[in-house]
């Protein structure tokens, strides 16, 4: 039995915990809830009740290697304490690490204990054993209720100065448009997320020229789904909210193609499985205003699984790889593969990266 680590998914309703070999296997993996009422010391016992628990599981067919946590919100990297989290309530100047550490009793037994944001370790989930599985440089562009995000370089996460890199969700892409709880105007994620998609339902409605959503919207469970059902059905002003979407997405993801020409984007979150409804016209900005894009897209940019599977030949085959022509390598804009779990594999890989 190989040695293993423990990846963790703190998140705001549910905590789970997985051990998963260093080759990426899952060895197993538990869902609780996360009773943020009781407090973070309730949490952080529970939580490393779970780790003591599933490490007693394997510890004796291999060697624990540490623990990585992912946690909404924002970490100071240096003293292991989240400084933000809207999802947390509570966990402020509470120290996550150091506790967490204490229950453990590391670092006596060498293993260690790393927290990050949440974001970030679903970058690196994926960019382990995801879409972009073997591609070293890539980014994750998460579109949930919001639009968030994690730049992977070399297999590392790439922080940025002080842990705030891949903010895309708050990006300009309209100078004077929709405001944003950030204090800004016109952010991508005010018109390509989950809430963007419904705030734009709700103006179609308003004009009274969408009967199909507005006749949708009497039903308790409207929401983006039904959005993108009637979408999928033709229905013209559901199909325009998605083209909105897209061609926003598209500007944010030209100026990022620009600036940091990597070999893949991944869109993940819930909104990405509208991908068939947003990704024609985000394509066609992409080609429209990212020169680095036009000369490295693929021909049928859309075909995401004959691509996915064109990128990892040339990965398996390096030396053919290596002796292409530059622009012969494509820019892989596609979703993700892992869904929820791409943080609980990223958070344990995190533990075993040298860092
Ligand atoms: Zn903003």
């Amino acid at each position: 039995m190989p040695d293993f680590s423990i990846g963790v998914d703190l998140g705001g309703t549910n905590l789970r915990i997985a051990a998963v070999t260093g080759d990426g296997e899952l060895l197993e993996k538990v869902t609780l809830g996360t009773k943020t009422a009781l407090g973070p010391n309730h949490v952080i016992t529970e939580m490393c009740d779970a780790i003591q628990r599933l490490t007693g599981n394997y510890q004796h067919s291999g060697k624990f290697l540490g623990a990585g946590i992912g946690i909404p919100g924002i970490i100071d990297l240096h003293t292991g304490m989240l400084r933000k989290s809207a999802n947390l309530p509570g966990f402020e100047e509470y120290p996550v690490r150091n506790e967490i550490e204490r229950r453990l009793g590391f670092p006596k037994n060498a293993a260690r204990v790393v927290l990050e944001n949440d974001a970030n370790v679903a970058a690196l989930g994926e960019q382990w054993l995801g879409a972009a599985r073997g591609v070293p440089n890539m980014a994750v562009v998460t579109l949930g209720t919001g639009i968030g995000g994690g730049i992977v370089l070399d297999g590392k996460i790439w922080h940025g100065m002080n842990g705030m890199a891949g903010e895309y969700g708050h990006v300009t892409v309209e100078p004077e448009g929709v405001p944003c709880g950030c204090g800004n105007r016109g952010c991508v994620e005010r018109y390509a997320s989950a809430s963007a998609v419904l705030r734009m339902a709700r103006e179609a409605i308003a004009t009274g020229h969408a009967p199909a959503l507005a006749q949708a919207a009497s039903h308790a469970d409207f929401g983006p789904q039904s959005i993108y059902n009637l979408a999928l059905q033709g229905d013209e002003p559901s199909r325009r909210i998605f083209q909105t979407f897209g061609r926003y997405l598209g500007i944010m993801l030209a100026g990022l193609v620009n600036t940091l020409n990597l070999e893949m984007f991944v869109l993940g979150g819930g909104a990405a499985s509208a991908w068939d409804a947003f990704a024609p016209t985000m394509f066609q900005e992409l080609r429209q205003r990212s020169i680095v894009y036009a000369a490295t897209a693929p021909a049928d940019p859309l075909m995401t699984m004959t691509m996915t599977t064109t990128n990892h030949s040339l990965r398996d085959d390096g030396a053919s790889a290596q002796t292409e022509s530059l622009t012969a390598r494509k820019t892989i804009i596609t979703q993700a593969l892992l869904g929820s779990d791409a943080g609980l594999y990223g958070a344990a890989r995190l533990a075993v990266l040298p860092g």
